[in-house]
């Protein structure tokens, strides 16, 4: 059951998407606003740009959730907030703290400024990194974008499914965290769309893939002077950035958290993860979560789910146990282990691959 909004949670939304909006606005496109010389002495603050400020203040709230969470050591799903924080959590939110802090704002805000000496706050620059990892036509672009999406990518879904969404990813970062609050919980237990209606919604991620494969093999052909469409590449890049980067990825994706939970864009919009999904079902990925004899149909598990999985519908049938399993053959599991750790029975696990733990 939904339970209300408290009037601090309507405050909170009733100023949060301004602010997401013209932050967003003014980070990706600040030229909308002014002309190309007058942005740095219009929206530079202390001589660091806007896009500067927003990495800063993202990565500070990824990284004192997800370190929080390792540092007190207690679980932060369910309501025994006194169990132990389980092995597999402690490294996935090490991870999330690790990956956000060094490739997601060392590496490309903070290293340039050291190489190209400049100082913190006294000479005005701007590191640019507007450059989403998840946008598949990258892998067609540069070698190290084809190494990325089509080697590095492939290779982890097939040992470890799409934990690359709940380990690594700078999106999948935020939705995590966001995702052990107070608030986020809430909105990822009650909100998350879930049934089979939700579950056909997700077809929406193929088309988004297509369009970007098509964009990255148009981009190709550019590159190496096969074709010259200046105005294709133009109107294609129109497209992304405003119909998928700005509207879905940034304000549904994003803006929907507290209406829609945490993962809108993870699972209806991003092409990165309909690869993945479409990969791991066909290359046939190790990654499996299985369900053992000791299910007690308390449904738990499918509550707290952020992709919508009805992940009890594997465990039990009418309260008896069923030992099922599911992965990217049937579902969009991001391996997330909130399932796994809100269990009261330890009904459900992750397949051990090459005889590791998983
Ligand atoms: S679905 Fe896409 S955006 Fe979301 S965490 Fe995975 S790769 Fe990142
Ligand atoms: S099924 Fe479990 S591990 Fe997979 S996304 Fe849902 S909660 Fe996370």
């Amino acid at each position: 059951m939904k339970s209300k909004r408290s009037s601090a949670e309507i405050l909170f939304l009733i100023l949060f998407y301004p602010i997401l909006l013209s932050f967003y606005l003014i980070y990706k496109y600040p030229t909308w606003f002014v002309s190309a010389d007058k942005v740095a002495s219009t929206f530079y603050w202390f001589h660091m740009s806007t896009s500067f400020w927003y990495a800063t203040a993202y990565t500070a709230v990824v990284c004192s959730i997800a370190g929080w969470v390792v540092w007190r050591g207690k679980t932060p799903y369910g309501k025994d907030k006194n169990k132990p924080l389980s092995p597999y959590q402690r490294k996935k939110f090490a991870s999330i703290f690790v990956a956000q802090l060094v490739f997601f704002y060392l590496v490309p805000y903070i290293l340039p400024l050291i190489l190209h000496h400049h100082s913190l706050f006294t000479d005005s620059y701007e590191p640019v990194n507007k450059n989403a990892y998840v946008y598949v036509y990258n892998g067609f672009t540069s070698l190290g974008g084809f190494a990325y999406i089509f080697v590095v990518v492939p290779v982890s879904v097939w040992f470890f499914g799409k934990r690359y969404c709940s380990w690594f990813c700078a999106c999948g970062n935020l939705a995590e965290v966001i995702g052990i609050t107070p608030w986020g919980n809430r909105w990822v237990t009650e909100r998350t769309p879930r049934g089979p209606t939700a579950r056909k919604w997700e077809a929406l991620q193929y088309i988004v893939l297509g369009f970007a494969v098509a964009f990255g093999i148009v981009l190709f052909l550019q590159t190496w002077k096969v074709i010259s469409a200046p105005n294709l590449v133009t109107a294609l890049r129109q497209f992304q950035d405003l119909a998928i980067d700005l509207i879905f990825g940034a304000l549904v994706g994003l803006g929907a958290y507290p209406l829609l939970g945490t993962r809108m864009w993870c699972r209806y919009g991003c092409p990165l993860a309909a690869g993945m999904r479409l990969y791991g079902k066909y290359a046939k990925s190790q990654f499996q979560v299985v369900a053992n004899d000791g299910c007690k149909g308390l449904n738990l598990c499918t509550t707290q789910c952020p992709m919508g999985i009805d992940v009890a519908s594997y465990a039990h049938e009418n309260g008896v146990a069923t030992q099922g399993q599911f992965g990217l053959q049937n579902s969009p599991c991001i391996g997330c282990g909130g399932c796994i750790d809100i269990c009261p029975v330890q009904a459900l696990s992750f397949k051990k691959i090459l005889g590791g733990t998983s």
